[in-house]
């Protein structure tokens, strides 16, 4: 039976906007269909910048009203505790709008009641700080502090690959700032978004006006978002072409980019290797790939390369490939056929450039794109050079440990990063060397906890996302003096 949360096929599912059920016009609607089969998920009214308004408009209401800070807390515990409830009906959702396999659904399910459950701790303990005044000879006889107050209207755009747990890492902590959110998401997932503005709105006491979603385009919707006066912060997370330009778009607006990556990882012949390839069985490729964390670069050490590439073969082997609503299901579609044939053809240009296939590499009979594991590349390859967003490692050879550091930060990206060694002093070189936002030992650079500060350096963006670090962001310091 489907839930009041799941899209129905053929049906356009209403938005929640300025506080008003809305269906679009019926010629102002797109169809959102299964990347796994094309078959029809549901419809979502195309919004347009005039809708984006009304929702920022309202947003403000809420702004000006306020939501107290117990009342956020409330909120957030309540809504832990009604996704923890209705934990199966949202798995459903993400695994049949992005072909996530449900197992994998499941687990982004608990990892967003998680991220609700910290950010409601994070709305409990915000707080200021008292300032020393007489610190100074200025300040004798006055007493200063800081509050925390909401930045403003918080402007959210998300991407396809995490359509919920991402989502509530922008929405959690602008509930627990105290701050009304207007969120957009990915055209390809906008049922995750639009159940979970349901959950909170209608189950757990969220005021109305502090959430929208706005459904539609990046160019159209996404747009009007970022260019909208009243919007004070962007959160947004996605390619860097596209966050990049946000950011230079708005220059004055507080603008938090979380993008993409080309994850390496480093296997030294003192690390368990052996753990290190298991891990990668699902590292690299849990989602198809399509996590910005997904391990693709591999440099292993010569003298256990052979050894290393055999087990690698055999757990990649091992994986369970087809329609993301089996059980058995570990990988699944891209998220579109077009994603998939720029993947193929990647890995085509790569074997012609002198790299081996040694698993995978083809497209299956169900459409889907066999996990495929690529030997001897170079770094001049896309396979290595870009982000490889799909079923893919990259495995290249070393002989020296500062070679495969040099390689590893030879990257635009720096997210995350990871070396698998047992001697102590090789890990601390790898810590102080490797330059990016994380850097994990005896690790994939794939792992990640919810409340870790999260993000990355150079092309990989400007912000740490985590309840506790992005409240920061999504509040203003105000400084209080009190004379004598
Ligand atoms: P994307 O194409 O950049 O889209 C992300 C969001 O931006 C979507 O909602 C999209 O809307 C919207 N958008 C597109 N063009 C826009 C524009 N001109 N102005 C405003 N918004 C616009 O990224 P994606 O393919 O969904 O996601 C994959 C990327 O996200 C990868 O690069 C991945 O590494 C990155 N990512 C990073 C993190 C992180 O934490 N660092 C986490 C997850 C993903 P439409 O869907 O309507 O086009």
């Amino acid at each position: 039976m489907t839930s009041r949360f799941e899209p129905v096929n053929g049906t356009v599912r209403p938005l929640r906007l300025a506080g008003e059920s809305w269906s679009g016009d019926s010629s102002h609607t797109f169809e959102v269909m299964s990347p796994f089969d094309g078959s029809q998920v549901g419809i979502v009214p195309s919004c347009s910048p005039g809708d984006v308004d009304r929702a920022v408009q309202s947003a403000r209401e809420g702004l000006r009203r306020g939501l107290v800070q117990h009342e956020r807390v409330a909120v957030l515990e309540r809504a832990a505790r009604a996704l923890e409830d209705h934990r199966e009906e949202f798995a459903r959702i993400i695994a049949r709008e992005s072909a996530k396999p449900i197992r994998t659904a499941r687990v982004e399910v608990e990892r967003a009641v998680s991220t609700l459950g910290f950010s409601a701790a994070e709305a409990r303990r915000l707080t200021g700080e008292t300032i020393p005044l007489e610190a100074a000879p200025s300040g004798i006889g006055k007493i200063g502090f800081t509050m925390r107050v909401p930045i403003g209207v918080v402007g959210a755009i998300a991407p396809f690959n995490f359509p919920l747990n991402l989502v509530v890492h922008k929405v959690g902590p602008a509930i627990a700032a105290g701050c009304p959110v207007v969120l957009k998401p990915a055209s390809q997932t906008p049922f995750s978004s639009i159940a979970l503005s349901e959950l909170l709105i209608d189950d757990c006491g969220l005021p109305a006006d502090f959430l929208h979603v706005v459904t539609g385009s990046g160019g159209t919707v996404g747009n009007a978002i970022v260019d909208h006066p009243d919007v004070a912060l962007v959160t947004f997370t996605g390619s860097p072409d596209v966050g990049w330009g946000i950011r230079a778009r708005a220059p004055r607006k507080r603008v938090g980019l979380e993008l993409g990556n080309n994850a390496p990882v480093i296997i030294e012949p003192s690390g368990d290797w052996r753990t290190a390839a298991t891990k990668i069985r699902l590292a690299g490729f849990s989602h198809a790939g399509q996590s910005c964390i997904s391990t693709q670069r591999i440099f292993v050490h010569t003298s256990i390369a052979d050894e290393f590439i055999d087990t690698l073969v055999e757990q990649v082997n091992s994986l369970a490939v087809g329609d993301p609503m089996d059980e058995a299901t570990e990988v699944s579609s891209l998220i579109s056929a077009a994603e998939t044939d720029r993947v193929v053809a990647w890995i085509d240009e790569a074997r012609s450039a002198g790299a081996r296939v040694v698993c995978g590499g083809v497209v299956g009979d169900q459409g889907v794109l066999a996990p495929t594991v690529l030997v001897d590349v170079d770094p001049s390859m896309k396979v290595c050079s870009q982000e490889l967003f799909g079923p893919v490692v990259a495995v290249a050879r070393y002989d020296d440990v500062d070679e495969a550091l040099r390689l590893a930060n030879d990257s635009a990206f720096g997210l995350q990063a990871a070396i698998f060694t047992a001697d102590l002093s090789t890990a601390l070189t790898a810590v102080r060397t490797l330059d990016f936002g994380g850097v994990l030992v005896n690790e994939v650079p794939t792992w990640r906890a919810d409340h870790q500060p999260y993000g990355g350096v150079r092309d990989s963006g400007n912000t740490r996302e985590g309840p506790a670090y992005t409240i920061r962001e999504m509040t203003e310091l105000k400084m209080v003096v009190i004379g004598d």
